[in-house]
């Protein structure tokens, strides 16, 4: 029976799914023992069930972090554990001649990943791919990376460049607190849900000392600003300026105590709220000043009362919507703080104009309340998501090493992980397609490789069938037909159609892929993706609508007459780039679509790590209530087959193959050929060549004869290497 701890229901069908055996023990070598397993690969027999009972017995006993061959799994310990994260801890794993000898930690990853830098003759950039469901400690763990290389990656030099150096890694650390201020926000799975995928570039010098960084982000959440699903919040800094502001700024800010914001629910939700005044320094040490900051906060304020515009709706069609009473109030402090005259505010968010007919002839045709409200938030994620791109880049120019300072770099990747929710829309289609895409990466660099060599060196070794997700993404991203030409088209041909049309085109156009599963029992239209991480049914209602992302032309050109300083720098008369902005059909150029620049910065994304060495940190989340010491086995078991561990395990199980050179391939031939030990098959079920504990090792009565002997002549290795060197 599945196990509950500290009285938790593992859910409802639970208990019908017997993942653990009475006799688990018996090829444990007792629960005793099983916290004391760093290494997965240990585990004997690997399967889920075992996997999953060694990683609840680690997590009990206060061991977060578990090897899994070339992974890291880190489970959340969801309570501080300073001592696990100090300075003095970091020097030690930087110091200690053989990391991987201490306890796992994701210090080994960053000291490893360091030294993979350091120590090739042609030095090879490298990352770190950090992945896991909402709340399973990804951006913390990039942000303990990023602390890491900023304590041991400085230079120990002069006073003046130590100076400098401090100086530019404070810089990096600061990025945290403003990117996180900005597009974070508190969910129902954690309190502070980073709401874009970011890629930081850490930058270093031949001397590998930390130079600068490099940010780049990934669909922000835009629509979060002004629709948050129930008991779910906006992003923080709007929390932060409304608690955090002076009497004065209140004042400046139209932000009494207490006002109520229909954009600002659950106020009482998060702790984030309070760190006002951590993201001002943050900024301010980024070379945002306070005139600058107070600009954006006013702006930011003036979105808030943008958002308290209540429209009633009109009697007459050929009339616009007016605001309601109480309403009228925030159209005039929204202009006033967008620097924008109210009655033109007001006038574009009513009516819309149309140009039709060979002379382009303007008809303007005032909007249904709906629209009116639909334009009203296109306008306010029009103005964050500038917002947010231009703090990007403010970031960037702030962090960035010139291009002679560095050589080499770390990339830390700290993207959303698999989504499936009962309703499914674009937004899951292009984090589950950027997770296929990351899988597929794994599976191409890790599993792939590690097999090919073992057919190369011919090892015996039983192939796994590794889920090869290409099929899926063929589905979602093949070409000439996938489910993203199809949305794609969809938005080119600007023709109107319905869901059910939408379902049958890719039903119908995609019936041969093995992963388009069947849709009998949806009442609305949807398709299902069968992923790599299991089904996820999409809808099909609004999917292209949010796909062609429209921003009506007349809404940019309003904020290009905005008064506000901050505004005329985030919409310049003019542009120099070219969006979708445009009326439809006047371009002949490609529509670009939210699918299309996904896949775009994607393919960018999926081309650098390509170029680097991977390694991998897989976050667990053990519970969703975000407890400590509570692990549920259901909840977990669900994460570990959704990034395929027991495969990876599988494999890095099967044997290490020894790739010895120089000094070490001597040594080794003399010891095999002076204990005769010729006839030693590195295969799974004879004798793993690994190095353990042998209180640790998993007593399997294959294995037992010849694994001490093996790793007696291990363990005496290094010794004879340094000797001989
Ligand atoms: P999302 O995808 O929603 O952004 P995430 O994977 O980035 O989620 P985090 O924000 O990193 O999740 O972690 C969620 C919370 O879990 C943190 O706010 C923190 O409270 C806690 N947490 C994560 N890792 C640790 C850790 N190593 N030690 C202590 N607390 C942790
Ligand atoms: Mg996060």
């Amino acid at each position: 029976m599945l196990q509950q701890v500290n009285g938790h229901n593992p859910g409802s069908d639970g208990q019908a799914r017997e993942y653990l055996r009475e006799d688990l023990q018996e090829f444990l070598g007792g629960e005793v023992l099983l916290y004391k397993l760093d290494d997965l690969t240990r585990v004997n027999p690997v399967t889920l069930e075992t996997v999953l009972r060694c990683l609840q017995a680690r997590y009990m006993a206060d061991t977060f972090y578990t090897n899994a061959g070339c992974t890291l799994v880190a489970l959340n310990p969801f309570k501080p554990v300073p001592q696990l994260y100090s300075p003095e801890l970091m020097r030690e794993y930087h110091a200690a001649p053989q990391p991987q000898k201490l306890k796992p930690h994701v210090f080994t990853v960053g000291e490893q990943t360091y030294r993979n830098v350091k120590s090739l003759i042609e030095p090879v950039n490298q990352s770190i791919v950090v992945s896991g469901e909402s709340g399973a400690g990804k951006t913390w763990t990039s942000r303990c990376l990023m602390k890491f290389y900023a304590v041991v990656a400085t230079s120990p030099a002069s006073w003046e460049s130590h100076k400098i150096a401090e100086r530019i890694e404070q810089r990096i650390l600061n990025s945290n607190p403003v990117m996180e201020a900005f597009g974070n926000a508190c969910t129902l799975r954690n309190n502070n849900s980073s709401r874009f995928g970011k890629f930081i570039q850490l930058q270093l010098n031949r001397a590998q000392q930390m130079t600068g960084a490099a940010v780049q982000t990934y669909l922000l959440e835009k629509t979060r600003v002004a629709c948050q699903a129930s008991s779910e919040r906006n992003f923080h800094i709007f929390y932060q300026i409304c608690k955090g502001a002076s009497e004065d700024e209140r004042l400046q800010w139209h932000l009494p105590e207490g006002a109520a914001f229909s954009w600002l629910p659950n106020p009482e939700r998060s702790l984030e709220e309070d760190c006002f005044e951590v993201t001002r320094e943050a900024m301010l040490h980024l070379g945002i000043d306070t005139p600058t900051q107070n600009n954006i906060f006013k702006v930011l304020a003036g979105l808030l009362h943008l958002g308290n515009i209540q429209f009633a709706a009109s009697e007459d069609e050929a009339q616009p919507c007016q605001p309601m009473d109480d309403a009228k109030y925030s159209v005039r402090t929204a202009a006033s703080l967008l620097g924008l005259p109210e009655d033109v505010l007001l006038e574009m968010v009513q009516i819309r104009t149309i140009r039709a007919g060979r002379q382009q002839q303007v008809f303007r045709k005032p909007c249904a309340r709906a629209e009116c409200d639909t334009r009203r938030d296109c306008l306010a994620k029009l103005i964050y998501a500038r917002l947010f791109d231009w703090l990007v880049s403010v970031i960037n120019s702030s962090i960035c090493a010139d291009t002679d300072s560095w050589t080499t770099f770390i990339g830390l990747l700290d993207v959303y992980g698999f989504e499936s929710f009962p309703d499914n829309s674009l937004e899951q289609l292009c984090i589950n397609y950027a997770n296929e895409k990351l899988q597929q990466h794994f599976v191409a660099h890790y599993l792939r490789a590690q097999q090919e060599e073992y057919a190369v060196e011919g090892l015996e070794w039983s192939f796994i069938n590794y889920q090869d997700n290409q099929p899926c993404l063929d589905l979602i991203e093949g070409s000439p037909i996938s489910i993203c030409s199809l949305i794609n088209e969809e938005c080119r041909l600007n023709r109107p159609s319905s869901a059910a049309q939408l379902q049958t085109r890719i039903e119908t156009a995609l019936a041969g892929s093995p992963c388009l599963g069947h849709n009998k029992l949806s009442r609305e239209p949807s398709f299902i993706v069968v992923h790599y991480a299991g089904p996820v049914r999409y809808h099909t209602a609004g999917l292209v609508e949010k796909n062609k992302d429209p921003i009506p032309p007349e809404l940019t050109r309003l904020l290009q007459q905005s008064q506000d300083p901050l505004l005329m720098g985030l919409f310049p008369t003019n542009p120099k780039e070219k969006t979708q902005e445009e009326p439809p059909g006047q371009s002949r150029a490609p529509v670009l679509t939210v699918v299309s620049k996904f896949k775009a910065s994607l393919e960018q994304l999926l081309q650098v790590l390509h170029s680097t060495t991977p390694h991998y940190i897989r976050c667990i989340k053990p519970n969703s209530q975000g407890q400590a010491q509570t692990f549920l086995q259901e909840e977990v078991l669900s994460q570990l087959e959704a990034c395929g561990l027991v495969e990876t395990i599988h494999i890095s199980a099967a044997g290490f193959p020894i790739r010895p050179s120089g000094p070490w391939l001597i040594l080794l031939l003399f010891l095999i050929c002076g204990v005769s030990f010729g006839s030693l098959c590195l295969q799974r079920g004879t004798g793993h060549l690994r190095w353990s504990e042998p209180s640790e090792w998993c007593p399997h009565s294959e294995e037992a004869t010849l694994e001490p002997l093996i790793q007696d002549i291990l363990h005496t290795l290094p010794v004879l290497t340094q000797a001989a060197a």
